[in-house]
């Protein structure tokens, strides 16, 4: 039997060992720094106290348990040397016959990793607990003080990067603010909150068409959110940011403006892009290295038009099942099949009957956008109990805006900077989008903020 060594157990990497599950061909290792798969895509309902963090993270063995073949390690992949077909972990040397490098991104700070420690990311459920700690301690201090001055920046919130996650985060905060704070802070005047996306791009979720991404505005400033386009952040510290010659003083600032991925690739002297993702060839195996695969956001898969796959779940999940298929197609003698994308569309959510899907020329927005929205999260979601319990949330805060998971405790706060990214990275050149025909140095901000 050959032995499949898989690094991740996200998308990607869970979908290999599925596809090679049970096939007397191979045996196969998963090795993940944790010991469940994360649902990334709801990771802001957990920062924002709307779900639990256990109702969005499956442990990996359970998954998995059905396949005798696969065997599950909790560990870090170090690096890897393709040449003596060894993988170094922090539990020791493990050979293979064939790898699979899937193990995702990280965030991006463009070369200021030192903002990290005043705008954390959400990429984990550690990260999730520190920003839901942050925005409820914001809440709570704000209903304390006396102070207006004080009252008006604890109630200031930014949300750096203008994507998906952005959006769902600000959305999440213009909601919680109109509908929960009114109704249970007695010395907060709900209508002091400001809430800020400050991106560099002409305007908010650039992979939609311009159409969906000017309702999403919308949408949001419905919610109270003030979208800064064409703007790029040049200094994060305790009290805010600067933007150009401007300063928002803000209590509570989060970064959702870029990802990497994960320094691994480079480590092993793999041919990477500048995001550091494997170029990796249309078999998806790694350029100059056929029995090393490279799957979801950590490859490199470049399209006939120049463009590459976008950083997406359902892209994870495809490569994932192509890799597997064309290891078997390997082992059996016969040749690997080439991968093709099926484009499944992509979605964004801004709170309650406020999303927007697009697939092709199909466009929605507002309600039926966001019923697809909640079914295709709840599909996707492993576990039966998982979704039962995340339909039985979603239904009680839909007809109460109950507090769900809104608490929170000082003794909570174990996140810490994440030591990947404490690694010296070049500080970039950050460069305003080309589109931008302004920028926030040169007119006045009544010219910019939307609406
Ligand atoms: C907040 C958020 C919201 C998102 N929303 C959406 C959405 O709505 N729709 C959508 O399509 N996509 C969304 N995405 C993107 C989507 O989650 C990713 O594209 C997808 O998770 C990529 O899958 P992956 O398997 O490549 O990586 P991941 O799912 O990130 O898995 C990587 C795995 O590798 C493990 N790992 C990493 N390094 C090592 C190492 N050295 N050793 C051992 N294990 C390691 C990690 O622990 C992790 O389990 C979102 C992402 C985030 C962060």
């Amino acid at each position: 039997m050959k032995h499949v060594v898989i690094v991740g157990g996200g998308f990607a990497g869970l979908n290999v060992a599925k596809s090679l599950g049970n096939s007397k061909e191979v045996r196969v290792t998963l090795i993940d720094k944790n010991n469940f798969q994360l649902f990334q895509p709801l990771l802001y309902q957990v920062a924002m106290g709307a779900l639990n963090a256990g109702e969005i993270a499956y442990p990996l063995r359970i998954i998995l348990s059905k396949y005798k073949n696969v065997t599950v390690l909790k560990g870090v992949v170090k690096t890897v040397d393709p040449r003596k077909k060894t993988v170094f972990t922090d539990f020791g040397d493990m050979q293979y016959d064939y790898l699979v490098l899937c193990c995702g991104s990280k965030h991006h700070y463009f070369g200021h990793n030192e903002w990290e420690e005043f705008a954390p990311g959400l990429k984990t459920i550690a990260q999730a607990a520190e920003i839901r700690r942050r925005v409820m301690e914001a809440f709570e201090n704000a209903e304390r003080t006396q102070d207006l001055a004080e009252k008006r920046k604890l109630l200031t919130f930014v949300i750096v990067g203008g994507g998906p996650t952005g959006v769902e985060l600000a959305g999440s905060i213009g909601e919680m603010s109109r509908f929960f704070l009114s109704k249970y802070y007695k010395n907060i005047d709900s209508t002091l909150t400001r809430i800020f996306i400050v991106h560099s791009t002409e305007r908010i979720l650039q992979s939609f068409s311009p159409e969906l991404s000017l309702k999403a505005s919308r949408a949001l400033e419905n919610l109270g959110v003030q979208v800064w386009s064409c703007s790029l952040v040049t200094h994060i510290d305790a009290d805010g940011i600067q933007v150009g010659n401007e300063r928002i003083e803000a209590g509570t600032v989060l970064w959702a403006a870029g990802v990497r991925a994960t320094s691994i690739g480079k480590t092993i002297g793999f041919a990477t892009d500048s995001s550091g993702r494997i170029l990796v060839g249309e078999d998806l195996s790694v350029i100059g290295s056929p029995e090393v695969f490279c799957g979801g956001d950590q490859a490199h898969f470049s399209l006939p038009d120049d463009n590459t796959l976008p950083g997406q779940a359902s892209v994870a999940l495809q490569e994932g099942d192509a890799i597997g298929k064309n290891i078997l197609l390997d082992i059996s003698g016969k040749s690997r099949k080439p991968f093709i994308n099926r484009d499944k569309g992509q979605m964004a959510t801004i709170g309650k009957h406020a999303a927007i899907a697009e697939r092709g020329n199909v466009k929605l927005s507002g309600l039926p956008a966001w019923m697809i929205w909640l079914g295709v999260h709840i599909y996707y979601l492993s576990g039966a109990k998982h979704r039962l319990f995340v339909i039985l949330q979603w239904a009680w805060s839909y007809f109460t805006f109950g507090h769900g998971a809104r608490i929170v405790n000082k003794e909570w706060r174990f996140y810490s900077v994440v030591p990947e990214l404490a690694e010296p990275t070049e500080r970039e050149e950050l460069v305003a989008d080309p589109v931008c025909h302004y920028t926030r140095d040169s007119v006045s901000p009544n010219q910019i903020v939307s609406g």
